[in-house]
Order: C-alpha cells, then structure tokens, then sequence
C-alpha cells in the first residue's frame, strides 16, 4: 500500500503554473525521486507535502490522513521530516544543538536514552558529526551542514522524509557520502524517502522508482532502472551515457 498518496495536484502562484495535475504514489519502505530540471516544480511539490505552499487542487494522503488539512507544525508528531534545500543549519549553534532542534516540535519528544539512541544513530551514519558535535555548525564545511541537517531530520525518527537535492553544490565525492547515508537510512530503519535531486544518475542508482517533472508537470515516470536505461532520459538528463554502478 502507498504510505504517501499525491492526486490530481495543481498549484499555482498567479498566472505560474508551478505544478500541473500531478499524481505520484511512495510505497511505504521504498525510496522515490523526483527529477528535473531548475524551476520544473520539485521543491513546489516537497513544500506543498510538508505544507509550506497550499495546492489549489487535488490531494494529497499520508497513511490515510489528509495532509492538505493540517497545519505544517503538525506534521513532524505524524512521522513527516522535511530537509529542505539550501541545507539551512542553524550557524551560531553547535552540531548537537542543532540536532536537539530536530525533536523541538515534538509532542512528546524522545528524552535521555530515546534521543540518544536516534542521535548516535546519527553519527553512525555520518561519524564526522561526532568529531565536531560541540564545533558550531557555522564552522562546517558545506558537505558536513548537509549532513548535518538530513542529521536533524532524521532524529525525530521520522516514517517519511523528504530530501530537497541534498547534493547541491557539493563535490562528487562528498555526493558519494551523503547517497550512501540515505541508502543506509532506507535499509537500516527501513524510513521511506521522497527524493528530490537534479543529480538523476545518483538519485536513480538509489531509488527504485522515480517521476521526472517538466514545467510542472510529469513527463516521466517508471522504475529507476528502467528510467536510467531509456534512451531519452539518458540523452536528457544523464549526459547520454548508461546509469552504472546501481545495486
Ligand atoms: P530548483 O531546482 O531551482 O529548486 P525546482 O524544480 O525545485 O527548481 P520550484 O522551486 O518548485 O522548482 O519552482 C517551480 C516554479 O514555481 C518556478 O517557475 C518558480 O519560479 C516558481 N515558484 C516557486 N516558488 C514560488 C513562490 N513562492 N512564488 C512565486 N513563484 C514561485
């Protein structure tokens, strides 16, 4: 059954058309990504599922709950962490503080062991924070604040997350460790993941299906391998040359 259900959606600001009649269904456990190019939709889609920007039509359908109908803050008590793009740690508090920020906005946020236990896991997936948990998070490199945020998502222990192009701007090797952190979080916990990149040779090696957006809305949708071996995907969005390295 889909654990995250988005129908018929439609949003516009003005005259703009951001998203157009979209409908995309996320397994529960499974890893889905939404490509395209600058300006195609992708974060307009994340935002309108954490709640950020309100659709003028469709549905979307979380575990059976209408989202459309929930104020933002509520959303992370469900089981729904956004990380948005642009990485936005906090600069002037330290690693651990921004992490603690993570479970603020819980009802019941996890104490003691509970939040230790989803914090070292934390670290686990990214042992650099560990090192530099009492450095403030303005002194980290662009790759380690990545980390850092997906880190502060994911200590909430959320069912769902929502990844904004957590490879923006970042080098190819830097890249390479936060694919295999969100690998790891998908087998690990088993957390189902709405990834959104503009890296579509990356984002397919991990996701089992994804949907390609233009202009809002859908040109593409299949399973990720069958994606990355079509011809027109690859000429369009992997520089023409066949997706290795999946598995
Ligand atoms: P990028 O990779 O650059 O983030 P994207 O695929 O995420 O691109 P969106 O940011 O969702 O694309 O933008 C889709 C369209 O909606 C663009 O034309 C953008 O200018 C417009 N848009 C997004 N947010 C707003 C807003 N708050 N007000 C007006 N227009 C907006």
């Amino acid at each position: 059954m889909a654990l995250l259900e988005i129908a018929s959606l439609s949003l516009s600001f003005g005259p703009l058309k951001a998203l157009k009649d979209i409908d995309i269904s996320v397994e529960s456990g499974a890893i889905v990504a939404v490509l395209g190019a600058n300006g195609a939709g992708k974060t307009s889609l994340l935002k309108s599922v954490s709640g950020l920007y309100r659709p003028q039509s469709g549905s979307i359908r979380f575990d059976g709950m209408d989202l459309l109908s929930m104020p933002p803050h509520s959303l992370i008590r469900h089981g729904i962490s956004h990380v948005p793009e642009g990485r936005r740690v906090f600069p002037t508090l330290t690693v651990e503080e921004n992490l603690r920020l993570g479970v603020f906005a819980l009802r019941r946020a996890p104490v003691g062991r509970a939040y230790k236990a989803s914090r070292d896991w934390c670290f686990e997936l990214f042992p650099i924070l560990k090192d530099r948990r009492n450095q403030f998070a303005g002194t980290l490199s662009g790759g380690e604040q990545q980390m850092l945020a997906i880190a502060r998502g994911l200590v909430s222990k959320p069912r769902l997350l929502l990844l904004d192009e957590p490879s923006l701007g970042l080098a190819p090797i830097v890249i390479k460790d936060i694919f295999r952190a969100v690998r790891q979080i998908h087998t690990e916990e088993g957390v189902t993941i709405l990834l959104v990149e503009q890296n579509a040779k990356q984002a397919l090696s991990i996701a089992k299906s994804a949907y390609i957006l233009e202009l809002g809305g859908i040109a593409f949708k299949g399973g990720a391998e069958e994606l990355a071996r079509d011809e027109r995907i690859r000429e369009a969005y992997l520089g023409g040359k066949a997706v290795a390295g999946r598995g």
